[in-house]
Protein backbone atom coordinates (compact mmCIF):
# COMPACT_ATOMS: atom_id res chain seq x y z
CA UNK A 1 0.00 0.00 0.00
CA UNK A 2 3.33 2.45 0.53
CA UNK A 3 4.39 2.18 -2.37
CA UNK A 4 1.42 3.31 -4.00
CA UNK A 5 1.95 6.81 -2.90
CA UNK A 6 5.55 6.78 -3.11
CA UNK A 7 6.82 10.14 -4.82
CA UNK A 8 8.74 7.62 -8.15
CA UNK A 9 5.35 6.24 -8.41
CA UNK A 10 3.61 9.42 -8.73
CA UNK A 11 6.37 10.76 -11.19
CA UNK A 12 5.67 8.06 -13.48
CA UNK A 13 2.40 7.77 -13.45
CA UNK A 14 2.93 11.74 -14.80
CA UNK A 15 5.59 11.20 -17.00
CA UNK A 16 4.09 8.41 -19.00
CA UNK A 17 0.42 9.58 -19.37
CA UNK A 18 1.84 12.71 -21.02
CA UNK A 19 3.17 12.36 -24.71
CA UNK A 20 -0.21 11.23 -25.86
CA UNK A 21 -2.92 13.64 -24.67
CA UNK A 22 -1.64 17.04 -23.64
CA UNK A 23 -0.87 19.49 -26.64
CA UNK A 24 1.81 20.84 -25.13
CA UNK A 25 3.74 18.02 -24.29
CA UNK A 26 3.67 17.06 -28.05
CA UNK A 27 4.56 20.56 -28.60
CA UNK A 28 7.53 20.60 -26.26
CA UNK A 29 8.47 17.26 -27.43
CA UNK A 30 8.18 18.34 -31.23
CA UNK A 31 10.59 20.04 -33.42
CA UNK A 32 8.07 21.55 -35.82
CA UNK A 33 7.43 24.82 -34.68
CA UNK A 34 5.18 25.98 -37.45
CA UNK A 35 3.06 22.79 -37.18
CA UNK A 36 2.45 23.18 -33.00
CA UNK A 37 2.49 27.00 -32.94
CA UNK A 38 5.38 27.55 -30.87
CA UNK A 39 6.86 31.11 -30.63
CA UNK A 40 9.37 30.73 -28.54
CA UNK A 41 11.43 28.04 -26.75
CA UNK A 42 13.36 28.63 -22.97
CA UNK A 43 15.14 26.45 -20.96
CA UNK A 44 12.60 25.91 -18.51
CA UNK A 45 9.58 27.07 -20.48
CA UNK A 46 8.18 27.61 -23.94
CA UNK A 47 5.42 29.92 -25.24
CA UNK A 48 2.88 28.71 -28.04
CA UNK A 49 -0.14 30.36 -29.83
CA UNK A 50 -3.90 29.39 -28.77
CA UNK A 51 -5.55 26.92 -31.40
CA UNK A 52 -8.74 28.05 -29.96
CA UNK A 53 -7.73 32.01 -29.21
CA UNK A 54 -9.75 34.79 -27.29
CA UNK A 55 -8.03 37.13 -29.53
CA UNK A 56 -5.53 37.33 -32.04
CA UNK A 57 -2.15 36.89 -30.51
CA UNK A 58 -3.61 35.01 -27.62
CA UNK A 59 -0.06 32.97 -26.21
CA UNK A 60 0.11 30.23 -23.60
CA UNK A 61 3.65 29.81 -22.07
CA UNK A 62 4.45 26.62 -19.81
CA UNK A 63 6.58 24.78 -18.25
CA UNK A 64 7.67 21.77 -19.84
CA UNK A 65 7.17 19.74 -17.06
CA UNK A 66 3.87 17.64 -16.99
CA UNK A 67 1.64 17.87 -14.18
CA UNK A 68 2.30 20.62 -12.52
CA UNK A 69 0.24 23.67 -12.29
CA UNK A 70 0.89 27.21 -10.36
CA UNK A 71 1.57 25.98 -7.36
CA UNK A 72 3.55 23.27 -8.14
CA UNK A 73 6.31 25.42 -10.11
CA UNK A 74 9.69 25.78 -9.34
CA UNK A 75 11.64 28.05 -8.95
CA UNK A 76 13.29 28.34 -12.48
CA UNK A 77 10.33 27.80 -14.47
CA UNK A 78 8.06 30.52 -12.22
CA UNK A 79 11.03 32.83 -13.00
CA UNK A 80 11.45 31.92 -16.81
CA UNK A 81 7.66 31.83 -17.24
CA UNK A 82 6.95 35.90 -16.02
CA UNK A 83 10.13 36.99 -18.18
CA UNK A 84 8.55 34.89 -21.04
CA UNK A 85 5.50 36.89 -20.25
CA UNK A 86 7.21 40.03 -20.26
CA UNK A 87 8.83 39.11 -23.25
CA UNK A 88 5.43 38.25 -25.12
CA UNK A 89 3.75 41.57 -24.23
CA UNK A 90 7.01 43.16 -25.88
CA UNK A 91 6.75 41.21 -28.48
CA UNK A 92 2.48 41.91 -28.93
CA UNK A 93 3.49 45.52 -28.36
CA UNK A 94 5.59 45.53 -31.97
CA UNK A 95 3.38 43.28 -34.02
CA UNK A 96 -0.43 44.39 -33.10
CA UNK A 97 -0.23 47.27 -30.61
CA UNK A 98 -2.55 46.25 -28.21
CA UNK A 99 -3.86 48.97 -26.46
CA UNK A 100 -3.96 46.36 -22.94
CA UNK A 101 -3.69 42.89 -21.87
CA UNK A 102 -4.91 40.21 -19.55
CA UNK A 103 -2.56 37.67 -17.90
CA UNK A 104 -4.05 34.83 -15.96
CA UNK A 105 -3.90 31.33 -15.39
CA UNK A 106 -7.26 29.01 -15.27
CA UNK A 107 -7.07 26.35 -12.62
CA UNK A 108 -9.47 23.44 -12.98
CA UNK A 109 -12.02 22.61 -15.96
CA UNK A 110 -14.50 24.51 -14.05
CA UNK A 111 -12.42 27.82 -14.54
CA UNK A 112 -12.17 27.15 -18.28
CA UNK A 113 -8.58 25.00 -18.36
CA UNK A 114 -8.99 22.89 -21.63
CA UNK A 115 -6.04 20.86 -20.45
CA UNK A 116 -5.68 21.38 -16.68
CA UNK A 117 -2.98 18.44 -16.55
CA UNK A 118 -0.40 21.14 -17.48
CA UNK A 119 -0.28 24.46 -15.97
CA UNK A 120 -0.33 27.43 -18.15
CA UNK A 121 -0.22 31.30 -18.07
CA UNK A 122 -2.69 32.97 -20.76
CA UNK A 123 -1.54 36.12 -22.57
CA UNK A 124 -4.37 37.81 -24.52
CA UNK A 125 -3.90 41.28 -26.25
CA UNK A 126 -6.62 43.51 -25.78
CA UNK A 127 -7.87 46.33 -27.81
CA UNK A 128 -10.87 48.90 -27.43
CA UNK A 129 -13.18 47.45 -29.61
CA UNK A 130 -12.99 43.60 -28.92
CA UNK A 131 -15.50 41.90 -26.69
CA UNK A 132 -14.96 41.22 -22.77
CA UNK A 133 -11.83 38.54 -20.97
CA UNK A 134 -13.46 35.11 -22.52
CA UNK A 135 -15.61 36.59 -25.82
CA UNK A 136 -17.53 33.88 -27.64
CA UNK A 137 -14.79 31.58 -29.17
CA UNK A 138 -16.95 31.74 -32.23
CA UNK A 139 -16.90 35.44 -33.03
CA UNK A 140 -14.49 35.37 -35.87
CA UNK A 141 -14.29 39.25 -35.91
CA UNK A 142 -11.43 39.44 -33.37
CA UNK A 143 -9.36 36.58 -35.34
CA UNK A 144 -8.36 38.11 -38.66
CA UNK A 145 -5.52 36.68 -38.87
CA UNK A 146 -4.43 32.74 -39.80
CA UNK A 147 -2.09 31.23 -36.56
CA UNK A 148 0.83 30.36 -38.94
CA UNK A 149 1.19 34.09 -40.30
CA UNK A 150 0.33 35.34 -36.39
CA UNK A 151 2.92 32.58 -35.27
CA UNK A 152 5.56 33.70 -37.98
CA UNK A 153 5.03 36.94 -37.16
CA UNK A 154 5.55 37.31 -32.96
CA UNK A 155 8.73 34.71 -33.16
CA UNK A 156 10.14 37.54 -35.77
CA UNK A 157 9.29 39.70 -33.06
CA UNK A 158 10.23 37.94 -30.25
CA UNK A 159 12.75 40.17 -27.94
CA UNK A 160 16.51 38.93 -27.86
CA UNK A 161 17.82 38.52 -24.99
CA UNK A 162 21.33 37.85 -23.57
ZN1 LIG B 1 1.72 17.98 -20.75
Amino acid sequence: MEQLWAPWRLEYVQSAGKQDDCFFCVAAASDDDEATLVVHRGEHAFVLLNKFPYAAGHLLIAPYRHGVSFGGLDENEILEIHRLGAQGLDALAATYSPEGYNLGWNIGRIAGAGIPDHGHLHVVPRWGGDTNFMPVLADVKVIPEHLAVTRTRLAAAWPRTN
